[in-house]
């Protein structure tokens, strides 16, 4: 599947927050949003009208698919999905992005970005229920352990990321055995344990229109 390719500290600063897209750097003075919160481009300190609804809804949806590091025609094929589930859309949305195999590795600390964590399962270097997974959109289902190959548990890659996971910080679906160098998806997770500030329901709204 495709995926951007372009500066993403670009990203962050056409949204107006954070993406935190580049693992230890979103941390650091060196964050492109800290030193210049406006928008990209010759205009971006100037330009900033007052959006449409539909231009609110648009930024929302732009914003969790760069989030994510998904593109349009998954991401709405992930909408569809979730519009087809019981429950509520946006929350199912919601959750079918946090089981992508890269975001649940990202999550447990074994990378330091969904990014860089795309990047190592398409390298090999996890497994899911003892078998290896390079698919980085693949689906983590309750009850299924992923951990780090054991060729690659030297990796400083890794083990610098979760050096960096405060044990607080772990999100409550997910368990880690940092000594095993493996996690748990325990649970498909409940709205408010999902730490992202997007407003899903104006998505759902943009796409039923
Ligand atoms: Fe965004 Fe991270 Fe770049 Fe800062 S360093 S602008 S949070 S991607």
């Amino acid at each position: 599947m495709a995926r951007y390719t372009g500066p993403v500290c670009k990203l962050c600063r056409r949204e107006g927050e954070k993406l935190f897209l580049k693992g230890a750097r979103c941390f650091s003075a060196k964050c492109a949003f800290e030193k210049r919160a406006y928008l990209p481009g010759q205009h971006g300190q100037t330009r900033r009208g007052k959006l449409s609804e539909y231009g609110i809804q648009l930024r929302e949806k732009q914003k969790l698919k760069r989030m994510y590091g998904v593109l349009e025609a998954q991401f709405r094929s992930y909408y569809e999905k979730a519009s087809r589930q019981k429950g509520i859309t946006g929350e199912n949305l919601l959750q079918i992005l946090e089981s992508r195999l890269d975001n649940v590795i990202y999550r447990l600390g074994f990378a330091p970005s969904r990014n860089a964590a795309r990047q190592m399962v398409l390298h090999r270097h996890f497994i899911v229920n003892g078998r290896p997974v390079n698919v980085p959109s693949f689906r983590v289902k309750s009850g299924d352990v992923i951990s780090v190959k054991e060729k690659s548990r030297k990796m400083s890659a890794i083990h610098d990321s979760m050096r960096r996971l405060k044990d607080d910080a772990l999100v409550p679906w997910l368990r880690v055995d940092k000594a095993k160098m493996e996690g748990e998806f325990v649970e498909k997770p409940a709205r408010q344990d999902i730490p992202i500030t997007v407003q899903e329901n104006l998505i759902v709204e943009l796409y039923s229109k």
